[in-house]
């Protein structure tokens, strides 16, 4: 049994934890040199040493830990987590009843009540994302909480923090029958083929469901489609089968080309009609000028910071360029789908970021349809930070 510390909230963020504010943030606690052993149970307390919230230490990029209750006398014990992720399982009843999809979250770190812990499903498979050492520290009873609710052929994990071990992670089994991999799962009907056993990215992002299908059902047919950061394709596949004349993916990483046929393959679709190109995309966007390729619809989905051997980018403060890039080689009237997973700025300034590039260019723009978290990606209402996804379909005017 962990013993309980108490972590003094500063005057100034006292209103903020009381208002259930779940991040507990170095920055906001008077004495944090107190804790010690990650996973230890922590009590926010106020000037005058009144219980505010309950949690646990745990460090990740974010914080030092998450406010599991307001409640002074409730445990975090076997069914705290029991409770937390059966509720969650419940929100999600309509995904595991949906014949054309069987890979969702379940469950959704502070959205669901557990900052630093998220739960994936895949087809049969769980996928456990532990974000902090102090989270792992729970690792027996979550698992026992699946175990209890429950069907699976198997359980992976991803630990998303520096273990001091210096045991190898094998493949990131935890228990039941081990896969075969690549898992085909199903996503509204379209197939993609998943690797649970192959680093950090199992080859889908899931929190882009709504907008691949949005993309397969409202945008993509007739339309000429570059798909720019592509990774294994997944807008690709859904562009593809949403009836696009042809997919353009360009991703540097070499191995996004076979991820990226295979992607295709398991849909049925020829990767030989479509181009798939392994290259900078701001190189790409050269070569395109160059040889006057237009595109019908541009796809934009960088990640929130990266660094090639040429150029660092940063969605912060590259996106405008990027979106500009976009716009000289996108038909009139054509479509830019821009995406951005980054948390450390809001949907008004992501629109603000369009409006600049548009101006800069001397276009003008309609915002057709706008995506955040889908419904599985459960945010916290007093944490909307959580909610990072933003998704903007634009059309070019003239
Ligand atoms: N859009 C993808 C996810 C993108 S992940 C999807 O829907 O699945 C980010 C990808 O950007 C990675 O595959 C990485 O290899 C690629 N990448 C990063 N910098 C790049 C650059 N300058 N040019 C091309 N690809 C880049």
């Amino acid at each position: 049994m962990n013993a309980v510390m108490d972590l003094k909230v500063k005057t100034k963020y006292i209103a903020q934890y009381k208002n259930k504010y779940p991040l507990i943030s170095k920055d906001a606690i008077l004495n944090p040199d107190v804790l010690e052993r990650e996973g230890s149970i922590v009590h926010l307390i106020d000037d005058n040493n009144q219980f505010i919230s309950k949690g646990y230490y745990g460090k990740q990029n974010k914080g030092i830990g998450w406010v599991l209750t307001h409640k002074k006398g409730e445990r975090i014990d076997f069914p705290f987590f029991k409770t937390k992720i059966a509720e969650a399982i419940n929100k999600r009843q309509a995904f595991y009843e949906d014949e054309n999809t069987n890979a969702f979250r379940v469950f959704n770190g502070e959205g669901d009540g557990i900052g630093g812990l998220t739960i994936d499903y895949f087809a049969g498979f769980y996928l456990i994302h532990w974000y902090s050492e102090g989270i792992y520290a729970f690792k027996d009873q979550v698992l026992r909480v699946l175990d209890e609710l429950v069907e699976y052929q198997a359980i992976y994990e991803k630990k998303r923090f520096n273990s001091k071990g210096n045991y190898m992670d094998d493949d990131d089994f935890v228990k039941g029958m081990p896969g075969e991999f690549p898992v085909i799962v199903k996503e509204n009907g379209m197939n993609y083929a998943v690797y649970l056993n192959d680093g950090a990215m199992v080859g889908i992002f899931l929190d882009q469901h709504d907008v691949r299908e949005a993309i397969r059902v409202k945008y993509a047919d007739g339309k000429n489609v570059l798909n720019t950061f592509s990774y294994t394709g997944a807008f690709s596949v859904a562009t593809a089968l949403g009836g696009a004349k042809k997919t353009t993916s360009v991703d540097l990483a070499k191995r996004s080309k076979s991820k990226t046929i295979e992607q295709f393959s398991v849909n049925g679709i020829d990767d030989e009609k479509q181009d798939i190109i392994v290259m900078d995309v701001f190189d790409y966007f050269k070569y395109a000028s160059r040889h006057n390729l237009k595109f019908d619809m541009v796809i934009l989905d960088p990640p929130s910071f990266a660094r090639s051997k040429k150029r660092t980018f940063s969605a912060a403060k590259d996106y405008p360029a990027l979106i500009k890039d976009s716009l000289s080689i996108t038909e009139k009237k054509g479509i830019i789908i821009a995406s951005t997973n980054n948390a450390s700025f809001g949907m008004k300034k992501f629109k603000g970021f369009v409006a600049d590039a548009f101006r800069e260019m001397d276009m003008k723009y309609t915002i057709l349809e706008e995506f955040s978290l889908p419904e599985d990606f459960r945010v916290d209402r007093y944490f909307p930070q959580g909610d990072y996804l933003k998704v903007l379909v634009v059309r070019k005017v003239d």
